[in-house]
Parts: structure tokens; sequence; C-alpha cells
């Protein structure tokens, strides 16, 4: 049980938690305490509502929704800027009938239970903020960035002055015993998150992690997108051809360097790309004297230092008639500390001819 805000408390509290505020002329003394003869409070908690409408103001501040229904209609409106206008500091017209069930959990800080009539019913404006969000509800409308983080920011802020857990944050279609949808519409974004579709669930979510922080603490916002990185191109291949005798795993050494962006891969290297670092390339061989149907196996093979430490699978180039030509893909990312080279199995009974190896490769970097 507590007291409403005084219009002093009400701006600390809002100042403090970072909401970005105006303050609507006479809204310290608006209300229908004296038309209803019914005083404003004790509060239990924050309902919260769309407005179903766009510019509202003046409906939710001076014409109200009907005869029947007269203005204020919320403590206060939020419009798409994210830029809260205080409209009344008096009991507002804007929760109607509330179950009992849900209102019960609400004053108790518990989960709220689909709202029953047969509950019981309380006069909700008797004890509950209410906010209005500009939305026209129809599913496709959607909450701005600024006006979701001051949502959350205004409700974090009467948790934290009346010392409530976000146990007292409520949605008008979790008390409403007249079928009200409010709020509800897709969410721009928060903090890292993305689009997203509005939740009572999520904005409790949102409210308990702002109290978890001191007031003047803010989300954390999309990390900045690292810098684009130019890649360096690596062109390499044999000065001369060679020799491949059959039988086992030997290093393609390049002999020949047309560009040397990342400097370290000496000529007469095996190792090609260095990491920490990304590349994508291609390697173009030729090879003379494989007999028809007989394989060449190539791989990639990480290692550090001279220790092999990963080989990466395998492609094979089927000889054919006159020279075998074969293309390998490279695509890797390479850690810190480990160089990367090409090496060949030559599965046939005969030496084969090494004629040409073109490697060229982008490489990115890192660190
Ligand atoms: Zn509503």
């Amino acid at each position: 049980m507590s007291d409403p805000m005084t219009p002093a408390e009400w701006r600390a509290a809002l100042k403090a938690e970072g909401v970005p505020f105006t303050e609507l002329s006479g809204w310290t003394s608006r209300g229908r305490d004296q038309a209803t003869g019914k005083i404003f409070g004790p509060v239990h908690g924050s309902l919260n509502h769309h407005t179903a409408g766009s510019d509202s103001l003046q409906s939710i501040a001076y014409q109200g929704q009907s005869a029947a229904v007269p203005a204020p209609l919320a403590h206060a409106y939020l419009p798409k800027t994210g830029v809260l206008v205080l409209v009344a500091d008096g009991r507002a017209n804007h929760a109607g009938l509330a179950a009992r069930n849900s209102w019960d959990a609400i004053v108790a800080e518990k989960p709220i239970p689909k709202p029953s009539k047969a509950s019981g019913t309380v006069d909700g404006n008797d004890g509950l903020y209410g906010i209005e969000t500009e939305n026209r509800g129809d599913g496709k409308d959607t909450y701005t960035r600024e006006q979701y983080d001051t949502w959350v920011r205004y409700n974090a802020a009467i948790c934290r002055h009346h010392g409530w857990t976000e146990g007292s944050v409520a949605g008008h279609l979790e008390t409403s015993v007249e079928g009200k949808v409010d709020p509800a519409g897709p969410v721009e974004g928060y903090g890292r998150r993305g689009r997203f579709s509005f939740t009572m669930a999520q904005l409790r979510a949102d409210v308990r992690e702002r109290l978890a922080h001191s007031a003047s603490w803010s989300p954390p916002t999309v990390e900045e997108a690292p810098p684009t990185m130019t890649p360096a191109y690596v062109n390499l291949g044999l000065v001369h051809s060679y020799r491949l005798a059959p039988g086992s795993w030997d290093d393609v050494e390049f002999t020949q360097e047309w560009t040397d962006e990342p400097g370290d891969h000496a000529a007469n290297s095996a190792v090609f790309v260095q990491g920490a670092g990304r590349f994508t390339g291609t390697l173009s061989l030729r090879f003379e004297g494989l007999p028809e149907g007989d394989v060449v196996q190539v791989r990639q093979s990480e290692y550090e230092g001279a220790t092999l430490k990963t080989n990466h699978p395998i492609t094979e180039v089927i000889g054919t008639a006159g020279g075998t030509y074969g293309t390998v893909a490279l695509v890797n990312r390479l850690g810190a500390g480990r160089s990367m080279r090409v090496r060949l199995l030559n599965q046939s009974a005969e030496e084969v001819e090494v004629a040409s190896a073109v490697l060229k490769a982008l490489v990115w970097q890192e660190g």
C-alpha cells in the first residue's frame, strides 16, 4: 500500500530513471477525484495500455472517451517520440473494472492469472497508475525503440519509487473483464534486441532487469559493427615444375610470389597464410604424367611451427588424358599461431610432374 506519487516525486523518479518527459499544463491538479468523490490511492501497480489510435493526447487529457468515460484517461501519455507527457496526477479513467483475481495478484506481486469476472471486480482506477502508449493496435503499427525504452524506464521509475518489483506492472489485458486486448503489437527493438512482439512478460522482464541496476543504468545497445576490412590478396605459384614421388604427403612449396600483401609467407615457403585470420581462395593445379584414372589427393593442413595439428578434408584430382587439371577451394579460419600448408599425395604408382600450382586467396588477418 502506497500513497500516489506527488508531482515532485513523479519528476524526481522519472528524472532519476532517465525518462525524457514534458508536463502538460495543469497536470498536477488534473484528475477525477473531486468529480467522483473517490480519492486516488492507495496505489498498487502500474497498468499499461496502448491508445488504439494516434495523436491521442487531446482526448486523453481533455476530451475523454465518451460522456460516460470523461478525461483524463491516463496519468501519462507516451507517443512515438519516446518523450513521455505527464497528463494527470489524480484519479484517471483508464482501468475500468479489474477482475478481483488479477487485482489481488498485482497487489501481492504474484503471477497474474487470466482475469475472471466470476472472482468479482474492483474499480481499477482506485489504485493503478495508467499509461497510454501510442499505437494503433492493428498488429502492424510498431512501437519505436525510443518509445519502448521510455516505457520500461517509466514502469521501473514507479516501481523503484514505491519499492515494488516488476510484479506490480500489469497490462490492461491482464485485468480487464471487458475483453481489452492492450497493450500489444510489434516493437522496433530494445537494447541489443531487434524487432520483437510486445508481451507483458517481456516488459516485466525488462523492468526487472532495470531494477537490478541503478536508476541511471541504460541497457547495452547494439554493438558497433567492426570496421570494414579490405582483405589482402595473395597470389603464389611455382617458378619451376617439380617431381612428386608416389606414396607420401608432400607440401606444395610456392616459389613464385606475384603479390606480397601479407608479407609473411616468404618465397620458397609451403606456408601460404598464417593465423589468426580467415581466407578464401582457390588452388589451380596442373599435373603431367598422372595416368588416366589415377589420383593425386590434395588437402590443407594446419601447423604450429613444424608440428602438424589439423588435417582438412581431402580433394581428389583424377588423371585425364594429356595434362590433368584440378581446382581446389580454399576456405578456412586459422587460429592464432597456426599456419596453413597445401599438401599433395600421389596415389599413382608413377612419379608425377607438378607442372603448375597457382594459389589465389583473399586473406582477412585478425587482431
Ligand atoms: Zn487500455
